[in-house]
């Protein structure tokens, strides 16, 4: 059997890679530290004989017995109020531990594919975004601790490929959703959800006419997967062309739910992006991928599953690891 570690296993993205790798018959190691993860992620496995979970912090030296053929790096705080709250850990993951998972991947000489994002282009003044662009961040912003780390971590995975010959795969995910999201991460989708469901009123942060495009998350693990196994070692988009305004969003997620919630206003995070997309011309050309849920079919799958949470997840706590781990 070959063998896959994913860093972030018991998060949104990590545990339904997991889920898909352990479906196309691999091994597989989960490794995450449940800093904005959870272990209800990846209950459903704890019998799997295929799936084996370490409880570690990848800023921290790695050490896998065995051999390794694959490494799915996707450790990282994602959402912006998660990585506001824990900026140090947010920049150390994307460097230091982006520095430990190439080492081991070159020491197991496995192929190894990391999480980039759309926020690698800031607040982009070419739209839509192609892998040519350099993008447009402030490194002092706020958002600049997850953006610079992310730029730091390609830069340092291109290193590693032109340097130490590491096979090497970058992918440059754009807002992506469905099930296992964290109801309180702050994300829109979880967030707006999250909303009509305790009988809230929707939260608009500007004027609402910033832009996204969102990516069902079965479409984005099959992108992933695909780029994976093809033999491209530059920066590929995986999204969703599919752009909407957040005020028309909060809209749609109100009918969706035929919820009395009304919208609210408050005031735009400082650097927040003000239009994204992405050109997926290389995902479509170089792994014949493209995106097959459409927001609606995706947006009701998403609701079933923040319907059906118990209670307490629904208004729980969402912050109850930070305290544990931003002390490192
Ligand atoms: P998530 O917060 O649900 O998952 C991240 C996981 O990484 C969590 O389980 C967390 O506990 C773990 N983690 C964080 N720091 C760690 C550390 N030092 N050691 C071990 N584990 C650690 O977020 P997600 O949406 O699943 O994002 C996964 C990856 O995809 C991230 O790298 C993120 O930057 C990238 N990404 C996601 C999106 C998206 O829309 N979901 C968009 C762009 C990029
Ligand atoms: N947003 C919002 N209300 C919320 C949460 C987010 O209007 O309660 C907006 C946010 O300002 C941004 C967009 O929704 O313009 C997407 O935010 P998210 O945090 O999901 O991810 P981002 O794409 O900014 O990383």
């Amino acid at each position: 059997m070959e063998r896959v570690l994913i860093t972030g296993a018991a998060g949104f993205l990590g545990s339904h890679l997991t889920d898909r790798f352990l479906k196309e018959g691999f091994e597989v190691i989960g490794m995450d530290n449940f800093i904005t993860g959870s272990p209800e992620n990846i209950e459903h496995l704890k019998n799997n004989p295929h799936f084996t979970f370490i409880e570690h912090d990848v800023t921290r030296h790695i050490e896998i017995e065995g051999k390794l053929d694959y490494i799915l790096h996707f450790a990282s705080p994602a959402s912006p109020i998660d990585y506001l709250r824990i900026p140090i850990q947010t920049l150390k993951v994307g460097s230091l531990g982006t520095h430990n998972v190439l080492g081991l991947a070159k020491a197991k000489n496995a192929r190894i594919l990391v999480a980039s994002t759309s926020e690698v282009y800031g607040d982009p003044l070419v739209h839509p975004q192609n892998e040519e662009y350099f993008g447009n961040v402030n490194p002092i912003g706020p958002r600049g601790v997850y953006d610079e780390a992310k730029r730091f971590q390609e830069a340092m995975v291109m290193a590693y490929h032109n340097f130490h010959g590491v096979d090497t795969r970058i992918v440059r995910i754009f807002n992506t959703y469905g099930p296992r999201m964290r109801p309180n991460d702050g994300r829109v989708i979880p967030a707006f959800m999250g909303q009509v469901l305790r009988g809230e009123d929707l939260t608009v942060f500007g004027d609402g006419k910033q832009t996204r495009s969102f990516c069902y998350v079965d479409d984005q693990i099959e992108g992933i997967f695909r780029l994976l196994f093809s033999e491209y070692q530059l920066p590929v988009n995986i999204g969703n062309p599919d752009e909407i305004s957040i005020l028309e969003f909060a809209r749609e997620i109100i009918s969706l739910s035929a919820s009395g919630s009304q919208i609210i206003f408050e005031d735009l995070p400082v650097n927040d992006p003000l239009q994204r997309c992405p050109d997926i011309t290389k995902a479509k050309t170089l792994l014949g991928w493209e995106p097959k849920i459409d927001r609606a079919k995706g947006m009701k799958k998403t609701f079933e599953y923040f319907k059906q949470l118990p209670r307490e997840r629904l208004y729980g706590e969402p912050y109850k690891n930070f305290e544990k781990y931003n002390k490192s």
